[in-house]
């Protein structure tokens, strides 16, 4: 069973992530693959610097992020043709590490599950819950930056609603990170059961 976890910026994915790692549940980070498959020497990143130039990438090799955010920001068919190369690279290597996972049910935690076709890999979807304004809060005392910053993103997003309404579960995260870890824990025990069930019903 995979339980996509998703939520706004600073709504707390990650330290909900960082729980349902203290039960041995395996978590697969849609952001941490999207780095992976652009490290230096990759194909990705020579067809990104094809097409973009050597703008695109960093002195010590490393993809540019800044100024690639910067042209697809400003140029939707750039973003488009990034998307088309990165896309199917992202959700074949979450597939495989999807695959390799052995706990009792694995957790894919991603920003833009309900965003992309990634929601299409689930078989539950999670959404961490807060007001836009701890949104911003967190994100930008976790991030060093500016509210601007924060809200710019949050519009690439979906709304708090749309994402809330497709959700199976919901965990509320207006308060502490205590309280955050109990909603956690009772998740684990359900997703525990429902695994074991589904295990059952498929011998
Ligand atoms: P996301 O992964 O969704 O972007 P994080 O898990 O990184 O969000 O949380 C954003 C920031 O808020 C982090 O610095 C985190 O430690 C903090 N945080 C998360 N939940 C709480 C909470 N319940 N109380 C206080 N701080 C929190």
């Amino acid at each position: 069973m995979i339980v996509g976890l998703t939520g706004g910026i600073g709504s707390g994915k990650s330290q909900a992530s960082k729980r349902f790692a203290m039960h041995r549940i395996t978590v697969v980070n849609a952001d941490i693959v999207a780095r992976e498959v652009v490290v230096p020497g990759s194909p990705a990143l020579q067809s990104i610097a094809q097409h973009f130039g050597n703008q695109a990438i960093e002195t010590d090799g490393n993809l540019n992020r800044r100024k690639l955010r910067d042209i697809i920001f400003k140029t939707p068919t750039e973003k488009q043709w990034l998307e088309t190369l990165l896309h199917p690279l992202i959700n074949a290597e979450i597939r495989r590490q999807l695959n390799a996972s052995t706990s009792l049910y694995t957790i894919l935690e991603s920003p833009l599950l309900l965003e992309t076709k990634q929601y299409e890999m689930v078989d539950r979807i999670l959404v961490v819950d807060v007001s836009e304004m701890v949104q911003i809060e967190r994100a930008s005392l976790r991030d060093n930056s500016d509210a601007q910053k924060i809200e710019a993103i949050m519009e690439t997003q979906l709304s708090r609603q749309e994402r809330c309404a497709r959700a199976h579960d919901i965990i509320q995260n207006h308060g502490s990170i205590d309280e955050l870890n109990q909603q956690v824990d009772k998740l684990h025990e359900l997703y525990s059961e429902l695994a074991q069930l589904e295990t059952t019903s498929a011998q």
